[in-house]
């Protein structure tokens, strides 16, 4: 799991880092609000763990705006607050859930899984984008009444253009995410996989395409 943490105190943000990596977890960390918005709007991350009062940008508006650009990654809000409407802004812009700073690791780790848990039942069935339908259990992907089935990366990449809508994922993100930071994979392993693609999409006869923008990466247009 990939958890972007933004929280300006860094003792408090290390704390949290420490916290996840014990748990096995990779996190990405930032310590204001601008950065943050770049980051979340990448949809990378699992989740997010996102203070309230930051430099930049504050919280509320961090997580709004990353709602704009589509993206549904939960959001884990933390606040030093405790008056009920700085809680229900937070929920209203966005957010899935706040925590009220301090707070002890077990609760933390608790939230987190709860969130991630309510994603995999949203997202658990299928994801679409035009004619396009991905079983996320079988990973088939559908158009009308045929279908082909992809292959585990193939399904990933897929999965990671469709979770994006229509904006545009890079060839770096999809590495990060579909191969993992470490991996010996280069931007080759990418473009083989996006062509395996166009070739599956190509024999559903979708009106989906893969697009591909140079140097930015790749997206999915509706093409009548
Ligand atoms: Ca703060």
């Amino acid at each position: 799991m990939n958890v972007l943490v933004v929280e300006d105190e860094r003792n408090l943000a290390d704390a949290i880092c420490e916290i996840l990596k014990n748990e096995g977890m990779k996190t990405d960390v930032t310590y204001d609000g601008t950065t943050a918005l770049t980051l979340a709007r990448s949809g990378i991350y699992d989740a997010i763990i996102l203070d309230f009062m930051l430099p930049g940008m504050d919280g509320i508006e961090v997580v709004r705006e990353t709602r704009r650009s589509g993206i549904s990654t939960p959001v884990l809000m933390l606040t030093a607050r405790t008056s009920t409407s700085d809680k229900v802004n937070g929920l209203d812009a966005g957010a899935d859930d706040y925590m009220t700073k301090p707070f002890e690791a077990p609760e933390l780790l608790a939230r987190l899984r709860a969130l991630t848990r309510r994603t995999g039942d949203v997202i658990l069935e299928e994801a679409s984008f035009g004619d396009l339908t991905l079983d996320l259990t079988t990973h088939d992907l559908r158009c009308g009444d045929k279908s082909v089935h992809l292959s585990g990366k193939e399904f990933e990449v897929m999965r990671m253009l469709m979770s994006s809508s229509a904006r545009v994922v890079s060839k770096q993100d999809l590495l990060t995410r579909v191969w993992g930071g470490g991996s010996e994979a280069s931007e080759n392993s990418v473009e083989a996989y996006i062509s395996f693609l166009r070739k599956k999409i190509n024999h559903l006869h979708s009106t989906v395409q893969i697009t591909t923008l140079r140097m930015l990466g790749y997206r999915l247009e509706v093409i009548l």
